[in-house]
């Protein structure tokens, strides 16, 4: 018995024929820099996420980095960020010399605690960057409220969290802008780096856009001091292939969390993922806790449960922040990346395959 904790082969695999199309229609076409290839793509994702623009930008990390740009955020400004998160939220902050000001997790959803916000923003907070992390969507009314009262910014990271759902609308359209990252192993993933902000802001995603080409709309009229981040067509074609198998993929993901979620209900010491009311998440990652973790982990792969670390260590006790945040607590982010594990899940496993690794899941917790 042998699973894989992801495999983005299969994803190639699957849709082989329309893949390799898209690859000799640009191939064939010459333009391998901006074209119609990559703004067919925009308006798709536009429209799977409800929004009106997509920009296609070169990673997940320059989406996030690129509206803080847009906006003028940077040094003496502060964006609040979950504390437990993939670090390139901190980073994307970071990198604009803005102040990233972390608030800790909730311990049920493992997003950010929303009743901690309030009391984290300052006059000099200029953005609140919400995380949907592991795909599970944050509840975002009050934060956009909070937002609102103080004319400051909401930039999703939804880098975890295509096609996710608070309510009636998508991830993508939940905040003033999202920044979702195409890289291989997210829901939604290229054949190399690839990312998009999105947004209803037409004049965001001009400057956006503007930002991510030298600084210019037009060749040699450089009005903005940009850099380079830009989605190539040939990866744009991939995703828009994708993109069409988005929803059964997802539909799988859901199935799996849902085996997990009632097969390892009452397992003793195992605390599984809470889902925030009114949320549909799409299950990038399952996070399971268990207060022995290492020894879990490693009980798994003993026995071809390749499960793994999603996130094992705290971002302020990272080497690129320990200077600035070390010094600060964030108890529920701590005890997450301490106990946390990560269950294999995605479209290349069957419901089958998902009810043989919770029933080794859960005798194997119970024993450790
Ligand atoms: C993957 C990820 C990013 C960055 O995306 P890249 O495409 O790798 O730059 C940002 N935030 C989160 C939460 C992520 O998981």
């Amino acid at each position: 018995m042998s699973f894989s904790f992801l495999d983005v082969g299969f994803t190639y695999r699957s849709l082989k024929s329309e893949l390799d199309a898209a690859h000799a229609r640009v191939m064939e076409s010459g333009h391998y820099i901006g074209g119609p290839e990559l703004e067919a793509f925009e308006a798709a994702f536009a429209g799977a996420c409800g929004a009106r623009h997509c920009v296609g930008l070169g990673n997940g990390l320059e989406a996030l980095v690129l509206p803080l740009r847009a906006r003028g955020i940077g040094p003496g400004d502060e964006v609040i960020v979950p504390a437990h998160t993939f670090i390139a939220t901190w980073l994307a902050v970071a990198q604009t010399g803005a102040e990233p000001v972390p608030v800790d997790a909730d311990t049920d959803t493992m997003n950010m605690d929303l009743d901690l916000v309030e009391a984290a923003l300052t006059p000099r907070t200029k953005a609140i960057m919400p995380v949907h992390l592991y795909g599970a969507p944050v509840r975002m009314e009050r934060l956009r409220a909070l937002a609102q009262a103080r004319g400051i910014m909401v930039i999703e990271d939804a880098a975890q969290a295509h096609g996710g759902r608070d309510g009636d609308r998508s991830v993508g359209a939940l905040g003033d802008a999202a920044g979702f990252s195409f890289y291989p192993g997210k829901n939604l993933g290229a054949f190399g780096d690839g990312g998009a902000l999105v947004t209803d802001d037409a004049d965001l995603a001009d400057r956006v856009r503007i930002l991510a080409n030298y600084g210019a709309r037009r060749k040699y009229e450089h009005e903005l001091a940009g850099g380079n981040s830009r989605l190539d067509p040939l990866q744009a074609a991939y995703l828009a292939v994708k993109l069409k198998a988005l929803p059964d993929w997802t539909a799988r993901r859901q199935e799996i969390a849902a085996v997990y979620l009632s097969a390892l209900a009452d397992t003793p010491n195992l605390r599984l993922p809470v889902v925030a009311e009114g949320t549909e998440p799409v299950w990038h990652l399952f996070v399971i806790r268990h207060p022995r973790r290492d020894a879990l982990l490693a009980a798994l792969h003993e026995q071809g449960v390749p499960a793994a670390l999603h996130y094992p260590v705290p971002n302020h006790r990272s080497g690129a922040f320990i200077d600035t945040h070390g010094h600060l607590s964030f108890p529920v982010a701590e005890d997450i990346c301490a106990t946390c594990l990560s269950l294999p899940i995605g479209p290349h496993l069957s419901t089958d395959d998902a009810r043989t690794i919770a029933g080794i899941v859960d005798q194997t917790a119970r024993r450790v």
